[in-house]
């Protein structure tokens, strides 16, 4: 598996020389680059082994990639270097697969030239057991980790269209919390075990000890030591059963709440890294101080733009709305009277009103995610017109928007490109809002 993987890899590497060597602005025709790919797993004996159809994809991929680049959705196609980049390897043709479920843990799958291997059935596919759901496996992509090979399905199933929901007895803010991942307007907060247990934390920093030492003993210039390799090999295993379990929980919860809010709404992203710097003032003490170093701070610094990811996607499945708000004075303004002062958050975690007629008083980050509520209903369209709006401005939009100028220019291989990633049809962007509530009147409570 791993020779078909560094053969798919090398394969991506000599189309990039080639067309590198085509120099500026110019590039081999599709029909070369698939002549050179016949050539190379013809002659070429340890690129033989990537089947037909891998290599087919690899070639589909790099064309992709210059796709993109030309739409200014992503950078020049790179080469993939040995070290850095993951294996993967495709399977394009669902008919070649022949999935079966063996075991209720276990399914079977045949990977061309490894033959029939089994897999862990996590999830029901379609079209393979009685009562799954509807519609066909159409491909598989083969990728490894730290933890070994895992399958991943291409599938093409019955989705029912979304309606729009109702939000307004169903609306949620969502912050950041200090201590836990999650607090939610409604007082409620989710919360996660930490990624590796007692016994799992303490082999990790052991592993991280013992490679220091191996690599203290290293002499500069020589080749990294087989022992070294071993525990380099651990350490990246326990990162990344961590990684798996957050994976995990961020979808579960992400799900969760798109499962049970129509409206949700959260602070943006880019702004909030403007205003919060990780010290903060004396009054608004900054969110990272508390953090611990290392594993959890490379864990959560990833968590929180894809859980406003995963939970786009989610809520437009369901006929719900995201909406991002700018974080400004979210933590020092009271959310029951609308009372703006930096004294109102006494401590990171205590939040009490200096308004004389009101002294609310709760969780600094309780207050912040109904601030966040309270935002983003101002924010979002009214009711009844949204669903119907938004579908029309976005269908408007692919239409009309002219292309960034990188993106103008014309694909050499005949095909239009577009702003909207290539795809002809209506872009299934989730519907996403962004916006300031510093513009509305509650917000603009003077200082005192
Ligand atoms: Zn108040």
């Amino acid at each position: 598996m791993d020779a078909q993987a560094h053969a798919a890899r090398a394969l991506w590497n000599m189309l990039h020389e080639l067309c590198l060597m085509c120099g500026r602005g110019r590039l081999p025709t599709m029909a070369y680059l698939d002549a050179e790919v016949r050539w190379a797993r013809k002659h070429v004996e340890w690129m033989g082994v990537l089947p037909a159809q891998a290599a087919q994809q690899v070639l589909n991929d790099y064309r992709r990639a210059w796709l993109n680049c030309w739409n200014g959705t992503a950078g020049m196609p790179r080469f993939k270097a040995r070290y850095r980049t993951a294996l993967v390897v495709d399977v394009p043709q669902g008919r070649d697969l022949q999935v079966k479920r063996v075991h209720r843990r276990w399914g079977m799958v045949n990977i061309p030239k490894v033959g029939r291997v089994r897999f862990r059935w996590t999830k029901d596919l379609p079209g393979v057991t009685k009562d799954g759901p509807e519609g066909r496996i159409t491909g598989a992509r083969l990728v490894k980790d730290a933890l070994g090979w895992h399958i991943v399905f291409r599938v093409e199933a019955v989705v029912e269209a979304a309606t729009a929901r109702a939000w307004a007895d169903s609306h949620v803010g969502v912050d950041r919390g200090v201590r836990v991942p999650l607090v939610l307007s409604d007082g409620t907060v989710r919360d996660h075990a930490p990624w590796l247990t007692a016994t799992e934390a303490r082999r990790l920093v052991e592993y991280e000890r013992r490679a220091a030492r191996q690599r203290a003993v290293r002499k500069s210039g020589t080749r990294t030591s087989r022992r070294l390799e071993i525990t380099y090999a651990k350490i990246r295993e326990l990162r990344a059963i961590a990684k798996r379990r957050a994976l995990d929980w961020q979808h579960k919860t992400t799900t969760a709440l798109a499962d049970s809010f129509a409206l949700v709404s959260v602070e943006d992203l880019r702004v909030s890294n403007m205003v919060r710097s990780a010290k903060g003032s004396i009054g608004a003490p900054g969110r990272n101080v508390a953090q611990k170093s290392g594993l959890n701070r490379a864990i959560a610094g990833e968590a929180w733009g894809r859980t406003v990811d995963l939970l786009a996607y989610k809520l437009a499945d369901r006929g719900g709305l995201l909406v991002k708000v700018s974080p400004a004075n979210t933590s020092q303004r009271c959310s029951e009277c609308g009372f703006l002062h930096p004294n109102n958050r006494e401590s990171q975690s205590v939040f009490v009103c200096k308004n004389p007629e009101c002294g609310w008083s709760g969780n600094a980050d309780h207050n912040a995610g109904r601030n966040i509520d309270e935002a983003g209903l101002a924010l979002a369209p009214p009711q009844d017109l949204w669903w119907l709006d938004t579908k029309v401005a976005l269908s408007r939009r692919s239409k009309v928007s002219n292309p960034p100028a990188r993106a103008r220019r014309e694909s050499p291989w005949g095909e239009k490109v577009n702003a909207s990633g290539g795809a002809k049809t209506t872009p299934k962007t989730p519907i996403v809002i962004v916006g300031s509530p510093g513009t509305g009147p509650a917000w603009s409570t003077p200082w005192p």
